[in-house]
């Protein structure tokens, strides 16, 4: 049975090299202060928040700045004590400008949180508990930044009965989640106690890919006796950690087309979320810094840094020995789903997981026809057929494009990474789902 638990996994997917060795021992170190946060209203899927401060204002580390705009929004914090300089549109990493509170920080500002007394107990209700991770902030941290209270709050009618923790870490260079289960074991399984408390979850598992062994040493030694928590060794592969194809993982289950790992009695949650939810329970501190990857073979000195959220990508290079002159991209996140870069002012947000410097870029220019060889088939986690959705989304054909289910897709670029003709299969998956979106219901 064990020999077996080494090797689950989901089926398809792809095998990108790892690129790991230059950060996966290197341990997570703070980030000094800069002079300026820029902390973007819109952090998160769903509606951006709403400032509570104005410009001229003080500001302590910590202070609630952005208050959520409904029940799919959070919260944004302060990360550092000093002065609210503007409200204003600013580059953000998905490419436009978007509207952010800026904080000059103080000179001699400290980077200690002070223990608040109001901070959130366990003897809440789940609801108040909810509310709390909402107040806080926090949204999951794996990249795609989903306000994890959403995912907590279990509608009437519908139970949870486990919850996993996704600290898979599939894409390449990326080492941010595996320092954090191996330097923070106890913070990440006093997270996931807090979310099985809060949805009912009767059972926890950690699913952790093998490349990643201390990790996995470091969360067994710390699992409290009686607790009903196991960690699952994973086969390395991308992309792992998606959601599905993790409950496909651990639990050989499917979820259905349109439905959430809530309707298998799932939930889903990054290990990082799950220690920044522990940090809020110990401290009331709220989600204002995150662990970030610096690594990629453009930058000098490659780090697992605790950065400041709202701090210029720019200043981390700088404190990396900056980028060297081969550098072509830098991408925010990992290299199959982050997003490229043209601007280095845009600051970390909360979904950054890391700040990757590649010497070349993302083949576009010698696109070739299909040769139907079905690689593209056998990599889709979804098993969908890029090859034709690319061809429908080409041609517009918007009602079978939903027919063939392209919104089951999530853009994992698996496909693209596997296409001997370099088509461009994800950028037309993206196309095809934006069409279907647009016009699907005519
Ligand atoms: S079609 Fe979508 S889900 Fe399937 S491999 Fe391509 S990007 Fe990933
Ligand atoms: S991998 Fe590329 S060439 Fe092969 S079937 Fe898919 S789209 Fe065509």
């Amino acid at each position: 049975m064990a020999a077996l638990r080494r090797t689950l996994t989901f089926r398809h997917g792809v095998h990108p090299d790892e690129h790991k060795e230059a950060t996966c021992r290197l341990p997570i170190q703070r980030m000094p202060f800069v002079d300026e946060y820029v902390l973007p209203l819109s952090q998160h899927i769903g509606r951006p928040a709403k400032p509570v401060v104005r410009p001229g204002q003080r500001v302590q580390r910590g202070e609630l700045i952005a208050e959520p705009d409904g029940f799919v929004s959070s919260a944004v914090h302060s990360p550092v004590t000093g002065t609210v300089a503007a409200i204003e549109m600013r580059p953000h990493p998905t490419g436009r400008k978007m509207e952010a509170i800026v904080v000059r920080a103080d000179p001699f500002a400290s980077q200690r949180f002070v223990r608040r007394s109001d901070r959130p107990r366990e003897d809440m209700e789940p609801d108040e508990i909810v509310a709390a991770i909402q107040r806080a902030g926090i949204v999951g941290l794996g990249g795609a930044a989903f306000p994890s209270h959403v995912k907590l709050k279990v509608p009437p009618g519908k139970r949870v009965r486990f919850a996993i923790l996704n600290g898979c870490e599939c894409e390449p260079y990326l080492t941010a989640d595996h320092r954090t289960m191996a330097e923070r074991p106890r913070a990440v399984l006093r997270g996931l106690e807090l979310i099985m408390k809060v949805t009912g979850a009767e059972r926890g598992y950690i699913g952790v890919e093998v490349n990643k062994p201390d990790a996995i040493a470091r969360l067994r030694e710390e699992i409290p006796d009686g607790m009903p928590i196991t960690v699952v060794p994973l086969a390395v592969k991308y992309p792992q950690g998606a959601e599905k194809a993790l409950i496909d993982a651990i639990f050989h289950k499917e979820v259905p087309t349109g439905k959430l790992p809530l309707d298998l009695e799932i939930v889903v949650q990054n290990v990082g979320t799950a220690a920044a939810i522990a940090d809020l329970f110990a401290t009331g501190q709220p989600l204002i810094e995150r662990v970030v990857t610096v690594s990629g073979p453009g930058v000098r000195r490659p780090a697992n840094l605790l950065v400041p959220i709202g701090t210029p990508v720019r200043a981390v290079l700088e404190h990396c020995g900056g980028l060297l002159p081969s550098t072509r991209q830098v991408v925010l996140g990992g290299p199959m789903m982050g997003h490229a870069q043209k601007d280095l002012d845009v600051p970390v947000v909360k979904g950054t997981s890391g700040v990757i410097a590649l010497d070349r870029l993302a083949p576009v220019t010698d696109e070739q026809p299909c040769i139907r060889c079905g690689r593209c088939l056998e990599a889709c986690p979804m098993f969908l057929n890029p090859s034709l959705l690319a061809t429908l989304a080409r041609a517009e054909r918007v009602a079978d494009l939903k027919e063939h289910h392209i919104l089951d897709c999530y853009e994992c670029a698996s496909c693209s990474f596997v296409c001997p003709s370099h088509i461009p299969l994800v950028q037309l998956m993206r196309v095809g789902k934006a069409l279907v979106r647009e016009r699907g219901s005519n």
